[in-house]
């Protein structure tokens, strides 16, 4: 058994990071200030947009998305834009007020929680053995009122963004990218939130990099920011110093200036968490390599994964006893979990009658998160990693 209880993910934090909270702590604005600006233009000027818009968490950064993208439709936007003029699907939507959007049930549930929020439909197609939505057939599932696709880079894993660029192009799509994985991943060397419409990204503990809370979005699209900052301080759109006008419901959905003075700090760190986590998930990959109990999740050339999970795959005789498994495993310490329970499978989406998803279904039953995280050291993952083996060695 291990001495101490492994999470499967984790936050660091060191002095640097304490020192900057206490000096924004101690400093004149602790909302709204110009540390919260900086960190939006490190963000921005991180993946490469001309927006970042910070948000007290990504669900929130979610919401408001969704929301910009409402407006794209109902506002007529799309009409001035010369890549929406012709768009039939958004017209559609636009006169019966029905909308829906293409997207994947292997998810954390906030991905679509935030579209019922609006009245949107989820639309879910299948999964790939990596997790990532599968585009393949996805063309079948297209409905009139379909409007955009909301992908998921799951695990840290970027989705292959030429050809999710080239599905939206073809379809006249939105694409939105939840991110909440993936903030410091790449594909083809470019930065992941650089290429959707819109993308999002988690500070969460547990992910990239941390503000305790909060979460960003990211676009070049001067109408999405627009929307997306009103909708995250009170729909109120400021013209001079006192007189503003409220357009919208809008809500607080702010990071303070101790979360941004957080993310600021952990932005410098960032080169250095995802070179740990690569190192904990190759020496994995070298390690368990040919094990006779689980699959290791494969490597794709193109893509520079953050590591916020290290996903296996149980080999189907040990299946039925995944959850035996994963509490001996709790019990010795090594904290595992299971991303995810596809989401239509939750009572709050019983109502709709989803088609099951075969490779959703195998891929929730198979999968566990095995502890991958930069405050491991290799000696350490060797210990996890023979703990894991030897708990499925005493199931078999
Ligand atoms: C963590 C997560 C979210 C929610 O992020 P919060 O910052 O906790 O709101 C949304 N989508 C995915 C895929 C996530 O992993």
């Amino acid at each position: 058994m291990l001495q101490n209880f492994i999470p499967y993910s984790t936050q660091s934090i060191d002095e640097s990071d304490k020192a900057v909270v206490i000096q924004a702590l101690l400093s004149s604005h602790l909302t709204q200030g110009n540390i919260t600006k900086e960190f939006e233009a490190q963000v921005a000027a991180y993946v490469g947009t001309k927006y970042a818009i910070s948000f007290n968490s990504a669900t929130s950064a979610l919401y408001a998305a969704y929301k910009a993208l409402k407006e794209f439709v109902l506002q007529d936007i799309f009409q001035k834009d010369s890549h929406f003029v012709d768009s039939v699907n958004f017209k559609y939507a636009r006169r019966h007020k029905t909308f829906s959007i293409l997207t994947t049930p292997i998810s954390f549930v906030a991905t679509t929680n935030m579209m019922l929020a609006h009245d949107m439909q989820p639309i879910f197609g299948d999964i790939t053995m990596h997790g990532n939505l599968k585009l393949d057939g996805l063309e079948s599932l297209l409905r009139d009122d379909t409007i955009a696709i909301c992908s998921v880079d799951y695990a840290g894993n970027s989705v292959d963004m030429e050809a999710f660029r080239q599905f939206t192009k073809k379809h006249n799509l939105i694409w939105i990218s939840d991110s909440s994985h993936a903030f410091g991943g790449s594909f083809d060397n470019k930065k992941v939130g650089s290429m959707a419409d819109m993308s999002i990204f988690s500070f969460h503990a547990v992910k990239p990099i941390t503000t305790c809370e909060g979460g960003a979005l990211v676009s070049n699209n001067d109408f999405f920011a627009k929307i997306a900052h009103r909708i995250c301080n009170h729909g109120i759109e400021k013209k001079t110093l006192y007189n503003h006008d409220c357009v919208d419901i809008g809500f607080n959905f702010r990071l303070h200036e101790v979360g941004a003075a957080l993310g600021l700090s952990q932005l410098k760190r960032i080169e250095s968490f995802l070179a740990k986590r690569e190192e904990i998930a190759q020496f994995y990959n070298a390690y368990l390599h040919n094990n006779p109990f689980f699959y290791l999740p494969k490597e794709q050339p193109l893509i520079k994964s953050t590591r916020h999970l290290y996903p296996i795959l149980l080999d189907s005789r040990f299946i039925c006893q995944k959850e035996h498994i994963a509490n001996k495993l709790m019990e010795r310490n090594v904290g595992v979990q299971v991303h995810y329970k596809p989401i239509y499978n939750f009572s709050l989406y019983r109502s709709f009658n989803y088609p099951i998803l075969r490779n959703a279904e195998d891929f929730y039953h198979a999968e566990l998160s095995i502890p991958c995280h930069q405050n491991m050291s290799l000696e350490l993952a060797k210990k996890v990693a023979d703990s894991i083996v030897s708990t499925f060695e005493s199931f078999s």
